[in-house]
């Protein structure tokens, strides 16, 4: 059955619609400051339908989709995926580098 909808497209962060629906990220660990391109929220909508709130969204790269930013040195951990010497591929937490890390 067909039913209503009014979809938007976000061009980014800035977008009226960009964060409906999308929660500020909790601090977590050492991060210290919002992000200043997603203002915490690590993710934001670049289609939503104002009737049904179905949405697409993007991760901050920025952030990492964490929200939030590191502004000394301590280090930031991210999730990632390597592949094992055996052969499957199985998680880690990889230390970000200086470069790689906003205000840092
Ligand atoms: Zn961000």
């Amino acid at each position: 059955m067909p039913h209503a909808s009014n979809i938007v497209f976000c061009a980014g962060p800035d977008a009226a619609h960009a964060f409906d629906n999308v929660a500020v990220q909790p601090r977590t660990g050492a991060l210290d400051a919002r992000c200043p391109i997603c203002r915490g929220h690590g993710q934001w909508n670049t289609q939503i339908d104002l009737i049904t709130f179905r949405c697409m969204r993007a991760l901050c790269d920025h952030c990492h989709g964490y929200g939030w930013i590191e502004t000394g040195s301590d280090p930031v951990a991210v999730p990632d995926i390597v592949m094992a010497p055996e052969g499957y591929p199985k998680w880690i937490v990889r230390y970000l580098d200086a470069a790689e890390v906003p205000g840092g």
